[in-house]
């Protein structure tokens, strides 16, 4: 469920029309809904912590530590912060913040596969939950950064369970083959001898096989493994008090097909997992964000070619400003703001002004008929949108707008160019005579 929806013919986010934000921002542009983030932060935290059997020993609820990847506007993070929500972050960028959004520390999750020591010292010294260790040679680095802190690293080990699941290889990280994680069997060695480390103190196991996942089997096919690996660590006469199970549910992008429901996830986590006397963290990213942003755009114009009959859309965002379909054979659904008539439909190749032919968000599409300045939005464009955007072809990084009621904010403003062009300074060697306009 979300909060863009037509009335009137025009569709809005919330009470404010997006015509209206299109004509007063610009475009292209980002819009997020507060409603929509809020409700799916409850539903999902809700879901998980509605079971009995997935609370800790000492009656805690999961920790629920949303992807700060998919989306971290601050006033993003602000708004799930509110609602409780910890942070699963990738980056001393992400820690920060994370922490300035006023997540607490005690709810941050660090993950990664390459952390620098930078990075683990400003996280122990942040005080965060715990740091989720992907490699033999970053417990050791770990080990050495803590020691010189003086300080005891809460550490997961992260198992790569050997079952793949995503919307594209791109971004299925659970196969045997892919970056993430270690073997169960090293996973078992590295916990042993973490234990024996005075500035190491081993929590658990986490995993996260993979993203926009639309069925619970691979799922649970991998947490069955995870509690198998939790009792032979017991059985080993370690102690197990965590178990992350990561993110990955996937999200509707076209209606076709509905993803799992937050309760059914949870139910299956529940009878798979449950009961094992753990405190257990999610890492939902996606299905927080994806749904509750859209991303606005102009059509500059419509180039008919003679020769092929093709009809070009072309729109004033680019794969600079949501790179999906370029770079995952993403799906967005394409919608005018203002809806015409149904019947009245047009087939479009839809690409974006970027030079190369990868700037292309679909082709031979069937959608409803477009005109010159007509505005229209990408759905679903709130998880893995604006974070990825670049400024490719010197194009200025689209801004961000939250919705919230009838109100609405520029929460990231549109650079300048003089700003985009005060970030690159010119070495001194060049005399100003050289470089005047
Ligand atoms: C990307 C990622 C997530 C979030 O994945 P979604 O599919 O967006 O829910 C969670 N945990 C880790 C470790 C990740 O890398």
């Amino acid at each position: 469920m979300n909060h863009f929806e037509y009335r009137n013919g025009v569709m809005h986010c919330e009470q404010v029309s997006l015509e209206d934000i299109a004509r007063e921002v610009g475009t292209p542009v980002y819009v997020y809904s507060t409603a929509t983030l809020e409700r799916h932060f409850t539903v999902f935290a809700g879901a998980v912590s509605a079971h009995p059997s997935l609370k800790s020993p000492k009656g805690e609820a999961p920790l629920v530590a949303y992807a700060v990847k998919t989306n971290s506007n601050l006033a993003v993070l602000r708004t799930l912060a509110a609602q409780g929500a910890g942070a699963d972050t990738v980056s001393e960028g992400e820690i920060r913040k994370a922490l300035k959004a006023g997540v607490p520390a005690n709810k941050i999750v660090f993950s990664g596969v390459g952390k620098t020591d930078e990075e683990m010292a400003f996280a122990l010294k942040a005080g965060i939950y715990q740091i989720n260790v992907e490699s033999p040679p970053e417990l050791e680095r770990l080990a050495r950064v803590a020691a010189t802190l003086n300080m005891i690293a809460p550490v997961v080990i992260r198992i790569n369970p050997g079952v793949g699941a995503g919307g594209h290889a791109k971004i299925t990280t659970g196969g045997a083959k892919d970056k993430f994680g270690v073997s169960a069997e090293e996973a078992l060695r590295l916990y042993a001898e973490a234990s024996a480390h005075r500035h190491i103190a081993p929590m658990g196991i986490a995993c996260h096989i993979g993203s926009q996942i639309t069925d619970l089997t691979p799922m649970q096919a991998a947490f069955s493994r995870m509690r198998g690996w939790v009792e032979d660590l017991r059985a080993n006469g370690l102690s197990v008090e965590r178990l992350d199970l990561g993110g990955g549910l996937g999200v509707p992008y076209f209606n076709q097909k509905e993803p799992p429901a937050p309760a059914d996830y949870a139910e299956m986590v529940a009878l798979t997992v449950g009961d094992l006397g753990v405190r257990y963290t999610f890492e939902p990213g996606r299905a927080i964000t994806a749904n509750a942003g859209v991303l606005l755009s102009r059509v500059i114009h419509i180039h008919e070619r003679a020769d092929s009959g093709q009809k070009f859309l072309v729109l004033d965002a680019g794969m600079n400003d949501l790179i999906r379909p370029a770079l995952y054979d993403a799906y967005h659904d394409i919608r005018p703001v203002h809806a015409g008539d149904p019947a009245d439909t047009t087939v479009y190749d839809v690409v974006g002004p970027v030079c190369e032919t990868g700037d292309t968000f679909t082709r031979g599409r069937e959608m409803p008929a477009c005109r010159e300045g007509d505005v229209v939005a990408f759905m679903t464009a709130g998880a893995y949108g604006a974070v990825m955007g670049s400024e490719y072809n010197s194009r200025p990084l689209a801004p961000e707008v939250l919705v919230r009621d009838a109100d609405w904010s520029v929460v990231r403003p549109r650079p300048s160019y003089e700003q985009m062009m005060a970030a690159e300074p010119l070495p001194d060697w060049f005399s100003p005579r050289a470089v005047s306009a």
